[in-house]
């Protein structure tokens, strides 16, 4: 065996078995080695039966007493059932539509049950317990990984015995210097201990090294990926003569507090001859736009050109159609830049651009192509930033001489994952809503009572208004999304005849799904049923309704994310979360979202109950996905790699050296061939 061969030319996995393997990015044996337990199972201390608690995992060894098989389902199921005994009570085993287990057990044998005994009818019951004979595999602390669809956890950790041989054939890209400076265990043990640990001690040391080497990894690429951007580097100075103040009072409303205050800070950041570098955080409807637009023209009247980045076309132009009319009154000349674009008039303003005529551009990622020149960029802002990646951000700063830099986010990110994304940046917080914002209802609803909704829609869109509906998320495919979400549009088409319903889902095309927003924004849909989070900070003051199915599924930030796309207008607004789920967890979830309409508060809420992996997962924050390391969690061990990644970059700035090869290869894996670019 060797470690490159594809998971096939392992014993038990097919084709069919090898199609699963690949929805977790399982192709070869490598990927299998460094496919980790995402938990474990200390299967070491034993208890008696009666000792079981409920909901609390034991593990017993106890002897078959008795065996029963019936069928359920017409006949068609059948469930087994155990009595199972120690010496000090006994218990019942449930295994349903088991009939591949019919054969396990054999009375009067011994067995050890793992499992969560639950309470049936005033009896502790086993519900699918793990189990093993006594004495073989099964003891010890065993790993749970993450799965999927066709794949077992018994398989699972078959396989990963099967490729024990090859742990000592894992490329380490650490150098033994490395290694032993910071007291790392080697790679072969600690590819041991992370799947089959003897004993807590060694996992931890086994995790410790994995946790460094993911961290050394990625602090590697985003150090490459900034290494111009310096605290404290000298940047444009605007000039102090330029007040504010002009485009400041012809805005249609007076700041708040909170603007007011941001902008103060951004002021004397423009104004000082150091970079700024600074994040905007604030809540969905915060109004970061105005803000950024009080910038954009400081940056304008100083002479100096500025750029808006925006994560989707219909927000750029949003942001564009504003722009003309609020700096048109100033004699600034705003252009628009995107992909969809005919040659000419892109052509168009690209001269303007580096002749100077234009001097504020908004649009997507268009503006930081290649053949974009700009003449004199003092300013560049990215909106809704952490939908972009940080090659983007990157190349966005370098279309400028060290141009002064400004990223927004309605996601709130504490203060400690900021400097690992932005380096060390300043954070203004907009912590404040305009004024007379209106309360968007929102009401829990159980699947069945879907009609309440249905009604809803129908009395709104009698009034003229518009809806959103969010069909199900099923498993990660886009495919099998754009499936059930068809058949939810094709009933809501029925049942609301008389208006325009239309579909947008992920597996469409941009230009597609730019199509149908433009649509919508123009009032040609009345209804917009969306698998795809609906596009970040689109502004359609007319949507009133916002109905999300299975709720449960997203995350409570996400769920405030998408409340913020109605009640952006002047009518009551609505937001409908449909669960089919009645834990605890869902309606406490649901409570919160009921009662509060405050994103820092949902976000906080959201990370006492799920806990900072799931909240400030990668994906959010435009960075790759990490498997074992938790920004949140590990802060430490981040630290420490930190410091390693800097030595290694001084010392190799461009990762040349020959000994650096694997660590580049590890970090142009990590973050896409594109990344190549950066080093
Ligand atoms: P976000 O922070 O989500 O990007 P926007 O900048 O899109 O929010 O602002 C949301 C809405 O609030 C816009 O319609 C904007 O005109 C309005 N707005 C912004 N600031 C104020 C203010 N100080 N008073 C009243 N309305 C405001
Ligand atoms: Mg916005």
């Amino acid at each position: 065996m060797n470690i490159h061969e594809p998971a096939t030319s392992l014993k038990g996995v097919g084709p069919k078995k090898a199609e699963a393997l690949k929805k977790l990015n399982i192709d070869t044996l490598e990927d299998l080695i460094f496919f980790f337990p995402r938990d474990y199972q200390d299967r070491r201390n034993r208890v008696n039966i009666c000792d079981l608690k409920e909901e609390t995992a034991s593990v017993i060894k106890a002897k078959v007493q008795l065996i029963v098989k019936d069928r359920y389902k017409q006949g068609r199921k059948q469930i087994l059932r155990l009595l199972i005994s120690d010496d000090t009570g006994s218990l019942e085993v449930v295994f349903f539509n088991a009939k591949y287990l019919q054969n396990s057990f054999q009375k009067g044998n011994e067995y050890m049950f793992y499992g969560r005994p639950v309470l049936n009818f005033g009896k502790l019951q086993l519900i699918h317990p793990d189990f093993s004979k006594e004495g073989s595999r099964g003891e010890g602390i065993l790993p749970v990984y993450p799965l999927t669809k066709g794949v077992t956890q018994r398989e699972m950790r078959s396989w990963q015995h099967l490729t024990k041989e090859l742990w000592g054939e894992a490329e380490d890209f650490l150098s033994p210097g490395i290694v032993e400076s910071n007291r790392l265990c080697s790679l072969e043990y600690a590819l041991e201990n992370i799947h089959f640990p003897e004993e807590k001690q060694k996992l931890l040391e086994a995790k410790y090294r994995l946790i460094f080497d993911e961290f050394l990894v990625l602090q590697t690429g985003l150090f490459a990926a900034r290494q111009n951007i310096k605290k404290g580097g000298r940047g444009i100075a605007l000039s102090k003569d330029v007040d504010v103040k002009p485009y400041v009072d012809s805005l249609p409303y007076p700041l708040t507090g909170a603007q007011q205050r941001c902008v103060n800070e951004i002021v004397k950041d423009l104004e000082s001859d150091i970079m700024m570098n600074r994040l905007i955080q604030g809540d969905v409807g915060s109004g970061k736009t105005a803000v950024a637009e009080i910038a954009m023209y400081k940056a304008a009247k100083c002479g100096y050109q500025a750029v808006m980045m925006a994560p989707t076309e219909i927000l750029a132009k949003q942001h564009f159609e504003g722009f003309c009319k609020g700096f048109g009154n100033h004699s600034i000349k705003v252009g628009f830049l995107s992909g969809s674009m005919k040659a000419s008039a892109r052509r168009q303003v690209l001269q303007g651009l580096a002749g100077g005529q234009i001097d504020i551009l908004v649009g997507t990622h268009a503006v930081i192509q290649q053949d974009v020149e700009y003449k004199n960029l003092g300013l560049v802002i990215t909106d809704e930033q952490h939908r972009f990646g940080v090659n983007q951000r990157v190349r966005l700063k370098e279309k400028g001489h060290d141009p002064n830099v400004l990223v927004m986010t309605a996601t709130p990110i504490p203060r400690t994952l900021a400097v690992i994304l932005y380096g060390d940046l300043d954070i203004s917080v907009i912590d404040e809503l305009p004024p007379g914002r209106q309360q968007i209802i929102t009401r829990d609803i159980r699947g069945k009572d879907r009609n309440k909704c249905y009604k809803l829609i129908e009395r709104e869109l009698e009034k003229g208004r518009q809806g959103y509906v969010v069909a199900p998320l099923i498993e990660d495919s886009e495919l099998l999304d754009a499936k059930s979400a068809e058949q939810l549009a094709q009933e809501l088409k029925e049942r609301f005849g008389r208006y325009s319903v239309v579909l947008i889902h992920g597996a469409m095309k941009q230009s597609e799904k730019d199509d149908i927003m433009e649509k919508f924004y123009n009032h040609e849909i009345d209804l917009l049923v969306a698998t795809v989070v609906i596009e970040v900070g689109i502004n359609v003051p007319n949507a009133t309704v916002m109905v999300v199915e299975n709720a449960e599924r997203f995350g409570l930030a996400q769920l405030h994310q998408l409340r913020g796309r109605v009640g952006r207008g002047k009518y009551q607004s609505y937001c409908m979360l449909i669960t089919e789920n009645e834990s605890e967890i869902a309606l406490e979830r649901a409570e919160i979202m009921a009662s509060s309409s405050d994103g820092f508060f949902i976000a906080e809420e959201d990370l006492k109950l799920r806990g900072p992996g799931e909240v400030f997962g990668t994906r959010q924050h435009g960075l790759p996905d990490l498997k074992i390391s938790d920004l949140a969690k590990h802060m430490k061990v981040l630290n420490v790699a930190k410091d390693q990644a800097k030595k290694i970059l001084q010392e190799d700035p461009k990762l040349e050296a020959a000994e650096n090869q694997p660590l580049r290869r590890r970090v142009v894996k990590l973050f896409g061939e594109d990344f190549q670019l950066n080093l």
